[in-house]
């Protein structure tokens, strides 16, 4: 469906043209004529679905028509807030969303956009909230400080959206959501985004929605087949890291977002990979806001090529050049996996979803196959085959024949991930799952740089498990000091000394983002 037979003023369809997009997807399609309508939404809906774009266009579109109306002219000295409030889970997430509505509403005379989240100071909020202001984007905990100090005035607020409202209700926002909730004019519509509305979800929209209408997009089993899923079974700790190093030397690999299960893994793992030469980074929810926004800036000007992160600090990430996802440490939840995988592919083109699988791990992938109702295609890499068996764990082996995409379904004929020679991975689980182009080649064989440790090397001396982190030995990141000069260089020989090769882009959280 075009954008122009949505109801959306030209305002916005030109703003939506100027991004680029053409044909409004489908959540798009669906949602954003009943929310200009003023209905309430239930809308599941995954994320690279482009359902930001559907509820931003429809609050911008309010903002809009609020310009016209002379009968609303708002005194000045009096403090109004906000129009439209959108809640989100995570810091990055209500960065995303204040991004889109500044793309999206470039042609919105004096639009105002304002976030204040987590980790930040509240100084310039303070201000953010008291200055006028068209949509306020924010994570529920900060939100409720600002409430409890009379410093945020939600009472105009016409439009309230939950974004990833499963996921603020998995990280104990509740009552934070139905204090700030009964803050906001009943007569309010509001719009809510989760993955289920099963269980306390479901209770949160019975009590908070009124009529609503459900639109149901994707779900956690729908088909993502831009995604190709591998697993590669690791023996242990040292074969696990033995193939990640493969992987990420790799010749098709853009950009990678390397999870892992603890903040402390992150770090671990991010500093291991800085001492092979990696553009490399960690980001987590123990990392002050500054650091995070010069991180993600760094990712999408690409002088990082990898990101370790958590779960909840990578949610809501956007890049599209991320051409891996790699699950060296697997996710608490399921669901949480399908989040993930869902950080590639991203924008319309294709990605890859690694999980580097340990015995004690078979039961998470169990969960997450379960939850997917899909197997995740074995895979093996020549001169990294595990030595032990192969956790029995299938119901069924996945059936078909080229490595299946997110959904099983085969990838005849797309080849995103096999450049120049091929990529040196076999994929098993079925017919059809031949060796892909050559296999890996030794270390000296090929062009690239020799580096201190040889990643397919897995004798012990090469593996040597590092100094845990901690001790009198601080870890350093050029993350970790905004003040100075700071780069994306490597800990390496020859990268540039001291000159910074990243500007630190100034961090805008709790300031207008316009
Ligand atoms: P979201 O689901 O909101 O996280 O959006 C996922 C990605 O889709 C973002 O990179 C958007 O910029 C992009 N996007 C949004 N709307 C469209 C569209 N109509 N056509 C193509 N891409 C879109």
């Amino acid at each position: 469906m075009s954008f122009d037979s949505l109801g959306l003023q030209e305002a916005l369809t030109k703003a939506v043209a100027g991004a680029g997009y053409e044909v409004a997807t489908e959540v798009q399609s669906k949602a954003i004529p009943p929310a200009l309508a003023g209905a309430d939404l239930m809308v599941s809906s995954s994320t690279g679905s482009g359902k930001t774009a559907s509820f931003i266009l429809p609050a911008l579109q309010k903002v809009l028509l609020s310009r016209g109306d002379n009968t609303k002219r708002r005194e000045k000295g009096v403090v109004y807030g906000p129009r439209i409030l959108v809640l989100t889970p995570t810091r990055e997430l209500a960065m995303q969303v204040a991004k889109a509505a500044t793309i999206y509403g470039r042609f919105v005379q004096g639009l105002r956009v304002a976030t204040v989240v987590g980790g930040v100071p509240y100084p310039a909020q303070i201000a953010a909230l008291r200055g006028p202001l068209d949509i306020l984007i924010s994570t529920p905990g900060r939100l409720l400080d600002h409430l409890q100090t009379g410093k945020c005035v939600l009472e105009n607020v016409e439009m309230l959206v939950l974004d990833e409202a499963d996921r603020m209700l998995d990280m104990g926002f509740i009552d934070d959501i139905n204090t700030i909730a009964d803050h906001v004019p009943a007569a309010r519509q509001t719009v809510m985004y989760s993955a289920t509305f099963a269980g306390h979800v479901g209770r949160l929209a019975a009590n908070l929605l009124r009529d609503p209408q459900r639109i149901d997009i994707a779900s956690h089993t729908d088909t993502h087949e831009n995604i190709e899923q591998r697993l590669h079974w690791a023996d242990n700790h040292h074969h696990k890291n033995a193939l990640l190093d493969h992987i990420l030397t790799q010749r098709d690999m853009e950009q990678a977002l390397v999870f892992t299960s603890t903040q402390r893994d992150a770090d671990q793992l991010a500093d291991r990979l800085a001492e092979m030469g990696h553009h490399v980074a960690s980001l987590h929810g123990g990392h002050p806001q500054g650091r995070r926004n010069r991180v993600l800036q760094g990712l999408r000007n690409r002088q990082l090529k990898i990101l370790v992160a958590t779960d909840v600090a990578a949610r809501g990430i956007d890049v599209p050049t991320i051409s891996h996802v790699i699950n060296y440490g697997l996710p608490m939840k399921a669901e949480d996996y399908v989040h993930r995988i869902g950080r590639t592919g991203r924008a319309g083109r294709n990605g890859l979803a690694i999980t580097l699988g340990e015995r004690m791990d078979s039961g998470m992938i169990r969960r997450i196959q379960q939850f997917t109702t899909q197997n995740i295609p074995v895979a093996t890499i020549a001169g990294l085959e595990p030595k032990s068996p192969e956790p029995k764990m299938y119901a069924q082996r996945p059936t078909g024949g080229a490595p299946a995409r997110f959904g099983g379904k085969p990838s005849f004929g797309k080849k995103p991930f096999a450049p120049r020679g091929g990529d040196g991975f076999q994929h098993r689980g079925g017919e059809g799952f031949a060796p892909r182009g050559e296999a890996y080649v030794p270390r000296g064989a090929d062009s690239r740089p020799p580096r201190d440790r040889s990643p397919f090397d897995r004798s012990a001396a090469h593996f040597e498990p590092r100094a845990p982190h901690g001790g009198d030995a601080p870890r350093s990141s050029p993350f970790d000091r905004p003040s100075k000069p700071a780069g994306f260089a490597p800990r390496k020989p020859g990268g540039p000394a001291g000159k910074s090769a990243f500007k630190p882009a100034r961090p805008r959280p709790g300031g207008f983002t316009r």
